[in-house]
């Protein structure tokens, strides 16, 4: 689908609840209270979701990775940004936001970048700064075609900082859309750390458990 049909798409198609079909939002409020936050750890990064891999928030994820329903990244972006609120509100500290980018290539077929949309939508409604700062230079093979040792492996050395000091001193907070093994995070940690930052904290929407 062109850029623009979509964007006519999203303006003219009222959206829909992706876990109930409820119109109104891409993700109405019952569905929402039914996600339980998530932490997992993936190595040395921590990693928090919304929920878990499941019900509505899966399915949210593929229409916004598959359907080219675009709109849903604001509401998904929204539920990271509640899940970051509830840590900010306890003492934790976050001075941008950062997306785990999708392969250049990958995001021209699919007309956007999911993980990009995300983490504008968690900036738009934390106020924090949003920072590209990673380029992903390995498409890799996809993953889910992987086992985890394979998904280590095919991702080592996958991101590499824009800039080389672009996170300097920084606190991290690293956005994609889901994680399963936590490899792509982790290879995206990695490069955030090379670009400088002082700590890197991992938020996703789901964990796939
Ligand atoms: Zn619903």
């Amino acid at each position: 689908m062109s850029l623009i049909v979509a964007a006519l798409r999203d303006l003219f198609v009222p959206p829909r609840c992706a876990g109930c079909d409820a119109p109104g939002s891409w993700l109405c409020i019952a569905c929402r209270d039914g996600c339980e936050p998530v932490q997992v750890r993936a190595g040395n990064l921590v990693v928090r979701a919304a929920g878990s891999h499941a019900g509505p928030l899966r399915d949210a994820i593929h229409r916004l990775k598959y359907r080219d329903e675009r709109g849903i990244a604001t509401e998904l972006g929204g539920l990271v940004a509640e899940r970051m609120a509830a840590d900010l509100a306890v003492g934790a500290v976050l001075d941008a936001v950062v997306p785990a980018a999708l392969h250049p290539a990958r995001a021209v077929a699919r007309g956007y970048d999911q993980a990009r949309l995300l983490a504008d939508a968690v900036a738009e409604r934390t106020g924090l700064p949003v920072i590209p700062a990673l380029r992903r230079v390995r498409p890799g093979t996809p993953q889910v075609r992987l086992d985890r040792a394979a998904r280590e492996a095919n991702l080592r050395g996958a991101f590499v900082p824009v800039t080389r000091h672009a996170l300097r001193g920084l606190r991290v907070a690293l956005i994609d859309d889901v994680t399963t093994t936590g490899a792509t995070l982790r290879a995206a940690a990695a490069a955030t750390r090379a670009a400088g930052a002082r700590s890197v904290t991992g938020y996703v929407v789901a964990v796939d458990e």
